[in-house]
């Protein structure tokens, strides 16, 4: 019944607040139904790319949302960006030709060592190079592993060849990174700066505005049949402050989240990853919600909403 009530509640907000802060999206695998928590067929494709078309959204290059959160500005509620992880050849064969009849640019977040070793379903660099006329390419890693639970040395020595093969490939070095599976911590953040990149983006729910951090920028997925209205009309919590937890739980359960909201909100919504959404109440701008939630796998991820304003954190076991 709750979650009825809530998922009523995003509807109706949904259709109240259609304009928002920019917002991107990331693709995989286009057309391929063997992998359906990946896959965007393309009726389905074509469908989000005319809704777009038809309310008057903009699809702008990466580039241009990057140097405007750099320099301050405003972001206009219309803006989308578009990106697909993973070099997978379903996108070259099935999901470019749509991208090329709506002119839409994208950047696609390059998996190495599947093009270098010629994986089965990826695209080969002289494709990729095909591709570059109408898109760009940024940084996703050399293995595509868990980095978060790799030592430092690892995790460099995983840069180092990726980013070689990268510019003696494409000719470029890339400027912007995204973790492979949404997985990072303190010391992937620092080693990601040490190398140069100017923003990293990962892969939660939300917005996109002035003020958002360019480390840590979110993007929300568009698989199956994704919430599409819902998710262009979420905006980005600034100032949210998660009190507890401070860390993935030692014995793999969550018994609390408390965070500090605007003190004019009355309600919000606690996500935990796996668990869904919870309707909360707010007490003098403090969410204090007890629980026990079994983690499953390695990455928590705790979101909070307040309206149609939401921001996730991930917090990655050992
Ligand atoms: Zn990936």
């Amino acid at each position: 019944m709750k979650t009825i009530i809530v998922l009523l509640y995003l509807l109706l907000l949904s259709f109240s607040s259609l304009n928002a802060d920019a917002h991107i999206f990331v693709y995989h695998r286009f057309g391929d139904t063997r992998h359906p928590s990946t896959n965007t067929s393309l009726s389905e494709l074509r469908k989000e790319f005319n809704y777009f078309k038809k309310h008057g959204y903009k699809v702008i290059k990466l580039e241009k949302l990057v140097n405007a959160l750099k320099e301050g500005r405003d972001i206009p509620d219309n803006w989308i960006v578009l990106t697909i992880d993973d070099n997978f050849k379903s996108f070259y064969k099935k999901g470019l030709p749509i991208f090329k009849e709506f002119g839409y640019p994208f950047t696609i977040f390059l998996y190495l060592k599947a093009t270098e070793e010629k994986y089965r379903d990826y695209t080969s660099f002289a494709q990729l190079r095909e591709i570059a006329k109408y898109g760009s390419f940024e940084y996703h890693s050399y293995s595509h592993g868990h980095m978060a639970n790799m030592s430092e040395k690892q995790i460099r020595a995983d840069f180092d060849k990726g980013l070689a093969i990268f510019q003696k490939e494409l000719g470029v070095r890339p400027k912007y990174f995204v973790y492979p599976y949404g997985e990072y911590n303190e010391l992937l953040e620092k080693i990601t700066k040490e190398y140069g990149f100017e923003a990293v983006l990962n892969q939660n729910m939300g917005a996109v505005s002035k003020g958002t951090d360019i480390f840590d920028i979110d993007r929300c997925a568009l698989v199956g049949k994704p919430k599409l209205k819902t998710y262009l009309g979420f905006k980005e919590l600034h100032n949210v402050e998660i009190l507890e937890p401070k860390s993935y739980p030692k014995n793999g359960v969550l018994t609390r989240v408390k965070a500090k909201v605007d003190k004019n909100a009355k309600k919000a919504f606690v996500y935990i990853r796996g668990h869904g959404w919870r309707s909360v109440k707010v007490k003098d701008g403090i969410i204090d919600y007890k629980t026990s939630k079994k983690i499953r796998g390695k990455r928590m991820k705790i979101g909070i909403q307040v309206g149609m304003k939401l921001k996730v954190k991930v917090f990655m076991g050992k």
